[in-house]
């Protein structure tokens, strides 16, 4: 793990653990006829939205989903042809720009679907639209009784393609959870609307959890966002390997004595002489204050405890009577192979969910490197 120079705070991407989960994913996909989009919004879950775009294209995904349109925008800017959904915009976004660079967009409301009629008709081309239907997660979609007139109105419109229809799962987590099926017939039968009204969508609803679990709700693409970078979302063992690793390296050592106390509100005590190393990451890089107390981090071959408060810029660890080398390297969170620490582990730690970790890795202050 030793890297070519010493970071303060370094994000390393490993692009083929990525080529690996997307592998995994679109061969789930393919076996019930599925194509895969990949999910690279909030900057690709803080991995980069671009390099894992293009790694999981390489390994057999052919959409792409974000939240905006400004991130689909982005990825047109990139150079990426391939097929964009954006999902969640306000009525400010630039649809005109969407329309014209090729974005496919979803459509949740009577409003929305005007924002887009009216950007189609200044680009002069078509948009093409994913009629959103809210099946129980009570976020965005369209509500079940008002389906049938969005349907209706869609498919009268000259100015879009309606050429997907969708919705997301609440509970896909929890395999067996009762409304995942509820969430399926309702999304069964909002299909047979669209059908009724003459349109033959594409059909998606499977994120990470129910593409790995419920094939029977493939349909035509499945939606993949946290297994992509290597985080199992369910309970089941899967041969995903985690893509981000989250490292820096010694400052500074010094021996204190037994009694002495360590960082703000001297909430640690070493209870006998020990090495102290200090190491410049805080919670301005990405370290939760709230592990302060829970959190060791892997330095030379073994987890060791880190002493008292997590800082803004720095955070200090015990090493007994281990004498770590000035430059080497700490890892704060990586695969897990061999002990090493998790984000999954930080999130179980601190009460959150790995999503947040990671995505909250995208810092100016933090280089990020592909390997
Ligand atoms: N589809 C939609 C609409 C989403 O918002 C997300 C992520 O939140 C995903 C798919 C991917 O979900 P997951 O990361 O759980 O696979």
């Amino acid at each position: 793990m030793r890297g070519t120079s010493s970071p303060r705070a370094e994000v390393v991407v490993n692009l083929e653990a990525v080529r690996h989960n997307v592998r995994l994913l679109a061969s789930r996909a393919a076996r019930s006829g599925a194509e895969t989009m990949v999910v690279v919004k909030a900057d690709g879950y803080g991995h980069g939205a671009a390099p894992v775009a293009r790694a999981a294209l390489d390994a057999g995904a052919t959409w792409l989903g974000v939240a905006s349109v400004e991130e689909a925008l982005a990825l047109r800017e990139a150079g990426f042809t391939a097929r964009v959904l954006s999902w969640l915009d306000t009525p400010a976004a630039d649809f005109d720009a969407a329309v014209t660079h090729d974005i496919d967009l979803s459509v949740s409301s009577a409003g929305e679907l005007a924002r887009v009629v009216g950007a189609a008709a200044r680009a002069g081309c078509r948009a093409r639209v994913h009629l959103k239907i809210d099946t129980g997660l009570s976020r965005n979609g369209c509500p079940p009784d008002l389906w049938p007139a969005l349907v209706k109105a869609a498919a009268a419109e000259d100015a879009i393609e309606v050429v997907g229809m969708w919705s997301h799962l609440a509970c896909a987590d929890e395999p067996g959870h009762s409304s995942v099926d509820a969430q399926a017939e309702r999304f069964a039968a909002a299909h047979a609307v669209a059908i009724d009204a003459g349109l033959s969508p594409l059909r998606h609803l499977a994120n990470s959890a129910a593409t790995l679990t419920r094939p029977d709700l493939h349909f035509d693409l499945v939606r993949p966002g946290i297994a992509v970078y290597g985080l199992n979302p369910v309970p089941q063992s899967e041969d995903l390997t985690p893509a981000m690793t989250f490292r820096s390296s010694v400052v500074l050592t010094k021996r204190v004595s037994a009694g002495e106390s360590v960082s703000y509100g001297h909430t640690w005590t070493a209870s006998a002489d020990t090495t102290l190393a200090l190491v410049p990451v805080g919670y301005a890089d990405g370290v939760p204050r709230t592990l302060s107390g829970r959190l060791s981090v892997w330095l030379d071959g073994s987890r060791r405890p880190v002493a008292g408060r997590v800082c803004m810029d720095q955070l200090v660890v015990d090493c007994g009577d281990h004498e770590p080398d000035v430059g080497a390297e700490v890892v704060l969170f990586t695969t897990g192979e061999g002990g090493t620490p998790t984000a999954t582990d930080w999130a179980n730690t601190i009460g959150t969910i790995d999503y947040e970790i990671v995505t909250g890795m995208y810092r100016p202050r933090v280089r990020r490197r592909y390997v």
